[in-house]
């Protein structure tokens, strides 16, 4: 697989371990944004010439490669920076309609732009935030969010995979509990989209958001997927060019779905190479992708957990991420130790503060595994962190 990944033509020893951070990118998606700055660099929506109309029904195929793949209507697609982009986005168009005292689910297992967007909104206009109370290794279960729920729930803004435990939270039943109560449902998909099938009618959410360059595809461009008939009803959040469709001295009308949410000049390269990202997923096939990165998390965890020395906070998981520590050693002294030997792994409380705390520690060493891995990459990056443990004793570090 690696041969489709150009980085790793000029990076032959790297061993990237860090794909939870962003995925490698294939050729076939660089290829497309070479495509749109090489022959057509024009502006989208806007002109009557051919360059234009041809540019513009390029990003249309686009946007409904991706409705298909996500089981989506077009309307529904919103183009935005990328998920932290899409998260804010569902936090400020909601802000109109909360009011002081609605209650708003969330977790200490989110990333920080699942949950800060809405822990603003509770110093702005007193909503109050709710956590969905966490069970001992840091999983959301449905019994912890019964416990949370009531008609004062207004909002359930939860991830649907942990960026540092790997977890798959089962949000189709918590969508479900929500809808019971009329609450209205944000999910994070930043970690699915790259390891799952989603399918936006069977899970019947309101909002999902998620990035393209976490599943092999172009950096600036992210996802809003939001329910027609709930988009149809809110206000844009930005204002400007192109979204609207009358504007005199002291009024504007907007445009329909999804333009009404799309300010400016959007990122056409990336637009472009979104739906080329999209026939790469399909072509590999998103479920030989999740089967792979988990055969190779599974050979590693199996070793590191014959170390005494090694801590692992997410044993018994189903997916790609392995979080751990060396016991007694900050995880940054070991991630410089593997970076001097060429592997690409990430310390550091990545960007999931409360959970951190939940847990206990500063900070984790996260190992992320993607398909384009290989057995050699688990060897070598076991083999360093062999040797960094039987250094750290000799000089006294551990004991
Ligand atoms: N949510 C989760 C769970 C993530 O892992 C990330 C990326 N680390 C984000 C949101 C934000 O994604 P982006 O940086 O692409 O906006």
């Amino acid at each position: 697989m690696k041969e489709l990944f150009p980085v790793f033509k000029k990076n032959k020893d790297l061993v990237y371990l860090d794909s939870a951070a962003s995925s490698m990118k294939p050729q076939k998606v660089i290829d497309a944004i070479n495509d749109y700055y090489l022959n057509y660099s024009v502006n989208i929506e806007r002109g009557v010439y051919n360059l234009a109309l041809n540019a513009t029904k390029r990003v249309e195929e686009s946007r409904k490669k991706i409705a298909e793949y996500i089981g989506a209507n077009s309307k529904e697609i919103i183009f935005t920076r990328g998920a932290s982009n899409s998260l804010n986005m569902v936090a400020l168009m909601l802000k109109k309609i909360l009011k002081p005292g609605d209650e708003v689910i969330t977790s200490e297992l989110e990333h920080h732009s699942s949950f800060l967007p809405f822990l603003n909104l509770q110093k702005e206009i007193g909503i109050k935030l709710v956590f969905v109370p966490l069970e001992a290794d840091g999983r959301i279960t449905i019994d912890n969010f019964k416990k949370v729920l009531s008609n004062k729930t207004k909002v359930v803004a939860l991830t649907h995979v942990s960026n540092v435990l790997g977890y798959k939270t089962d949000v189709k039943e918590i969508i479900r509990l929500s809808h019971e109560v009329g609450a209205i449902t944000s999910i994070d998909g930043a970690q699915a989209s790259p390891h799952m099938k989603l399918d936006m009618k069977d899970l019947d959410t309101d909002f999902y958001s998620f990035s393209f360059h976490k599943m092999c595809g172009p950096t600036g461009l992210g996802i809003l997927y939001g329910k027609k008939e709930l988009l149809e009803k809110l206000d844009p959040v930005e204002l400007g060019g192109e979204m609207n469709d009358e504007v005199t001295k002291n009024s504007v009308t907007y445009k329909d779905l999804p333009y009404k949410f799309e300010t400016g000049t959007m990122p056409i390269a990336e637009i472009f190479a979104s739906g080329a990202t999209i026939d790469f997923l399909s072509e590999i096939g998103i479920e030989n992708i999740e089967k792979e990165s988990i055969r190779l998390r599974n050979l590693a965890l199996k070793e590191l957990l014959k170390l005494d020395e090694i801590e692992v906070y997410n044993k018994n998981q189903e997916s790609s991420i392995i979080a751990f520590n060396i016991k007694g050693v900050h995880s940054h002294d070991l991630v410089s130790v593997l970076a001097e030997n060429n592997i690409a792994v990430r310390a550091g409380h990545h960007c999931a503060e409360p959970l951190h705390r939940f847990l206990k520690i500063s900070a984790s060493t996260r190992a992320s595994f993607y398909f384009y891995n290989d057995e050699s990459d688990v060897s070598k990056f076991l083999d360093v962190v062999k040797k960094t443990i039987s250094f750290f004793r000799e000089v006294g570090y551990i004991d």
